[in-house]
């Protein structure tokens, strides 16, 4: 986006979740969404694998991930994943609520990586939220259906303590 104070384009600044116009030091700081993620909203050249929308720009725990405007998912690189995942779950409250079931008709989806095409491998997160997570082990990346974040961010604290759970 241009700079709403003097219409230069701003800058995405990774760590404070937010767009920069380096002429006026004018900050954009987009309100999180449901998920915990600002969405950024500058556009990149990766098209959404579940809907092939284009992708934008978005942030949260200080990393950048990948939004997709339609249909709400997240690609997520698993470098960051970690960050995020415990930035969010640092911040919400984990006692509300019952996770919901994991959904065995998700195991049975099959996706593309938006960044090398080949078949994104699908299996159940090993961390809290009973999610089915997709992932394409050649380019590091997650992606995370519409509030499948939330629902890890939310879920009360894996059986595991040592942290291992984070491991996508
Ligand atoms: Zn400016
Ligand atoms: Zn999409
Ligand atoms: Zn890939």
């Amino acid at each position: 986006m241009n700079c709403p104070n003097c219409g230069a384009a701003m800058r995405v600044e990774a760590a404070k979740e937010a767009l920069v116009c380096d002429f006026c030091q004018t900050f954009h700081f987009p309100e999180p969404n449901a998920d915990g993620v600002r969405v950024l909203d500058e556009p990149v050249e990766t098209a959404c694998p579940l809907c092939q929308a284009p992708l934008v720009m978005a942030a949260a725990g200080g990393e950048i991930l990948l939004y997709c405007g339609r249909c709400r998912g997240l690609l997520i690189s698993m470098a960051s994943f970690v960050e995020i995942v415990r930035t969010l779950r640092a911040r919400y409250d984990q006692s509300a609520g019952k996770p919901e079931p994991l959904n065995p008709r998700d195991l049975n989806r099959r996706l593309r990586c938006p960044h090398c095409g080949e078949s994104m491998h699908t299996h159940p997160y090993a961390g809290p939220g009973n999610i089915v997570i997709d992932n394409c082990p050649r380019c590091a990346v997650n992606w995370l259906d519409h509030s499948e974040l939330r629902r890890i961010v939310r879920a009360p604290e894996p059986t595991r303590h040592d942290g291992a759970w984070l491991l996508p």
